[in-house]
């Protein structure tokens, strides 16, 4: 005996979540189904809504449009471009509201334990981006951790011999160096302790 077919296909489609187990996945469904009509209705509403969401043609950051708002806005600095490895990273900087530049999302991180290269992480755009751009300083705020760190290496590196200023932003975020799980004074003290990238490291 088991779940008409549609209730089986919910449970599945619910286990592509990370952590999510057979059990959980039932649990959901259930849950679901308990709701009313319409309280369901607009709870699939909202999911499909994400198929509006683009990553912006410009800086990799979510967005319903073309191009998102940070992007669009004519008065941040435009001269800065702070390099975040997702957007939720980006978000956690933003709320923290000290920062007025533009941004860049990587997608990820290099890592060579789990087989990410950089072709794989939205890389060519940054660096077309600085070429044409008029920018000025380059601030990396990948993770603070090993994988983070050898990002923001191969950025500089890859820019060694422009006239930008690369800056990393400063220890003393919590362990693991995770960004979106930094409070907001530790955040702006990262970024104002930030240092030039030092090649002879
Ligand atoms: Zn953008």
């Amino acid at each position: 005996m088991n779940y008409p077919k549609s209730i089986q296909q919910a449970i599945e489609a619910l286990r592509i979540f990370p952590g999510v187990g057979a059990k959980s996945a039932e649990r959901y469904v259930l849950a679901l189904l308990d709701l009313s009509d319409s309280k369901r209705e607009q709870f699939i509403a909202d999911l499909h809504g994400l198929n509006h969401v683009r990553q912006c043609k410009v800086c990799g950051n979510y967005c319903e449009g073309e191009i998102c708002e940070i992007c669009k806005d004519e008065n941040r600095d435009g001269s800065t471009i702070c390099v975040v490895a997702s957007a939720k990273d980006l978000l956690a900087i933003e709320n923290a509201g000290f920062f007025n530049g533009r941004y860049h999302v990587l997608n990820g991180v290099l890592s060579s334990s789990k087989g990410i290269y950089p072709q794989d992480l939205n890389l060519d755009a940054l660096f077309e981006r600085i070429h044409q751009g008029n920018i000025q300083e380059v601030v990396l705020a990948t993770p603070l951790t090993m994988d983070g760190e050898m990002t923001a290496m191969y950025i500089d590196r890859k820019l060694n011999d422009s006239k930008i200023l690369v800056t990393r932003i400063a220890r003393g975020l919590p362990m693991g160096g995770q960004i979106d799980y930094a409070d907001m004074t530790t955040l702006k003290q990262a970024f104002s302790g930030r240092k030039k990238v030092d090649h002879d490291e």
